[in-house]
């Protein structure tokens, strides 16, 4: 399919390039220690990676470890209490092993990690989910697991630190500056820095210098695969529309990735957060304009210096003041729409699928289903198929506590 002068019949041969540009997007912008242990992983990636033995490994742990396929279901009751003339599915990755989709891209960096011969995997976290996969994924192949995160997040992220310990990581305390993500990210690549020969840094989206936008897109892949055979076979044709939530991007990413070839409409969905200020959302593609942090070349949400600008989302895991290369390239094109949903729907969304459908989603996939929600008002007929990325238990302390029972 031809879309605005580009093929997506070759897309995935031709982006990104070998430099890991998607258009202007991407790259590495990195100091040059690091840019020769990143030379390293994009050599192991688009070798080892890429062999039979690697694929074949990988397709069984998913299943048998991480109980893959994830269904599709079809959300008949809010299908119904729309109109009943839309038709809304679900893509379960609140039923991949450990309730959420972040394991896909986790399991795929460790077992990396294993065939280059490393003992350990560090990295950082911010609410501790990205930890959590992590820790789990090093539990399961034996490898030695460092995650470091703020301690104002280590106060606030007591059951995921928990977790991490039992899984048998090393949570590593970040005091320096304002002690939440940013310092976090910055220690855990000093650290990676000081010992790349051993370790590898297993980062948690779509985002950071190339390899990584890459990487975990082809390893969250699966999603988008799985989710068009799935749904073909249930409804004998293509969703109209695929909808997902975007933070740093990997979940919209894995599903986007099946559908790009496809007559459907793609829309990523950002947190408005309490509105449009700055600093009162994390929507950094409708907001945002181009610049580097982390190590790439993104739109970016920037205070008045230019700097990575501070960001809001009842989400926690939406709230990051960037979002991938490769989604920055797609919205350019206009293959992709971002759009904005903010926490108030979010949590009415939160509700309604709990209530439905018996599926309480996580409050990141809560944006994309009240997305959903909202196109299905706008289309007279059809099918729209969201990604639920995680299960929402994790959040419901939080939201009895700020918004009560509904
Ligand atoms: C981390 C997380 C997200 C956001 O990350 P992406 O990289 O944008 O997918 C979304 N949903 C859930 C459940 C998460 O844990």
């Amino acid at each position: 399919m031809v879309f605005n002068n580009i093929d997506f019949d070759t897309y995935f041969s031709r982006y990104p390039d070998k430099d890991g540009y998607f258009g202007r997007y991407g790259g590495v912008y990195i100091d040059d220690k690091l840019k020769a242990a990143m030379a390293e992983i994009t050599e192991a990636y688009f070798s080892i990676a890429q062999s039979r033995r690697f694929i074949a490994e990988l397709r069984r742990i998913r299943e048998e470890f991480q109980g893959r396929p994830t269904p599709v279901t079809h959300l008949e009751r809010l299908s119904n209490a729309l109109g009943g003339t839309i038709q809304l599915y679900a893509k379960r990755e609140d039923l991949n092993h450990t309730g959420a989709h972040k394991l896909n891209h986790c399991m795929g960096e460790a077992l990396l990690a294993k065939y280059m011969g490393k003992k350990k995997v560090i990295a950082e976290t911010g609410a501790g989910q990205h930890g959590v996969a992590l820790a789990t994924a090093a539990a399961y192949f034996g490898l030695e697991c460092d995650i470091y995160m703020g301690a104002v997040d280590i106060k606030k992220q007591a059951p995921n630190v928990a977790r991490m310990k039992i899984l048998g990581a090393r949570v590593i305390e970040v005091t320096d500056g304002l002690a939440t993500l940013k310092e976090a990210v910055d220690a855990a690549f000093e650290a990676y820095a000081r010992d790349y020969q051993n370790c590898i840094y297993c980062i948690g989206s779509v985002v950071g210098p190339h390899p990584f936008p890459t990487m975990v897109r082809d390893f969250q892949s699966v999603v988008g695969i799985e989710a068009r055979e799935q749904f073909v076979d249930m409804t004998g044709h293509l969703p109209d529309a695929v909808v997902a939530c975007v933070g740093g991007g990997s979940n919209s990413m894995g599903i986007f990735a099946g559908f790009l070839n496809d007559p459907v409409d793609i829309y990523g969905v950002e947190p408005l957060g309490r509105g449009r200020a700055l600093g009162d959302h994390a929507a950094s593609l409708n907001f945002g304009t181009e610049g580097v942090m982390h190590g790439f070349n993104s739109i970016m949400l920037k205070d008045a210096d230019g700097n990575p600008a501070p960001v809001y989302s009842v989400a926690s895991g939406l709230d990051y003041p960037s979002s991938g290369p490769e989604h920055a390239f797609l919205h350019d094109l206009g293959r992709v729409k971002y759009d904005v949903i903010d926490d108030e729907e979010t949590i009415d969304a939160f509700y309604t699928l709990s209530r439905l459908e018996g599926i309480i989603p996580a409050i990141e996939s809560a944006h994309a289903v009240a997305y959903g929600m909202k196109l299905a008002k706008t289309m007279d007929r059809g099918s729209v198929l969201i990604n639920l990325s995680g299960r929402g238990d994790k959040d419901m302390d939080y939201v009895i506590e700020h918004y009560g029972i509904r």
